[in-house]
């Protein structure tokens, strides 16, 4: 199946401002050995959640985390995977009309580049760890930083947890959903990321 098939087939282009994306399989500029792409974006939709993208395979694979990233190794988050989105999502910060799939406002909350833990052939093993259910990769962006590992549930198809892993980035006390509200990219805050989209 095509990686993007369910990304296109839940929206509906000429009204949503979302990009309808090119997976890296569909585009021609070959192999490139640059650190994959993580993202985290801050979506307001029916309910608040937190969508943790990471670039596995030429797509983003994606979950929503309804309290979003801790930076406390105690506090497991609830993942639950959402369909592949284009790389290109990455960046999309801006307000999905009403009465479109996804309706409201989405921030780039967190963006950077990531690395296996202890891997060196990158995407391949990143395949392998995603179908094995279990994916450790070290952050690089503005607010998460160090290991972070997405744990699927035994059994269940959809849930994963997220768990910040024990490091020198690991901070009880940080708690950055909180503390550091704003875009990484715009330094705006969802109000005004949602104003912006009325002019
Ligand atoms: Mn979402």
């Amino acid at each position: 199946m095509a990686p993007l098939r369910t990304y296109r087939r839940k929206r509906d282009f000429s009204k949503s401002p979302e990009p309808k994306g090119r997976s890296r399989s569909e585009q021609s500029t070959g192999k490139t050995h640059r650190r994959p792409l993580f993202v985290v974006q801050k979506h307001d939709a029916s309910h608040l959640h937190y969508d943790f993208r990471l670039e596995i395979g030429g797509a983003l694979k994606s979950w929503a985390v309804p309290k979003g990233p801790s930076t406390d190794p105690r506090q497991k988050r609830l993942a639950v995977e959402t369909e592949d989105h284009p790389l290109d999502y990455a960046r999309f910060e801006g307000v999905i009309p009403e009465g479109e799939y996804g309706a409201g406002t989405v921030m780039v909350w967190d963006i950077g580049r990531f690395r296996p833990v202890g891997k060196e052939d990158e995407d391949n093993d990143l395949e392998k760890a995603y179908e094995r259910g279990l994916i450790e990769v070290e952050l690089d962006g503005r607010k998460l930083r160090g290991g972070y590992a997405l744990k699927k549930f035994s059994g269940r198809r959809k849930q994963w947890l997220l768990i910040k892993m024990r490091d020198d980035e690991a901070d009880a006390r940080r708690n950055p959903t909180s503390s550091e509200p704003k875009s990484a990219l715009s330094d705006r805050t969802m109000h005004q990321i949602a104003r912006d989209a009325e002019d």
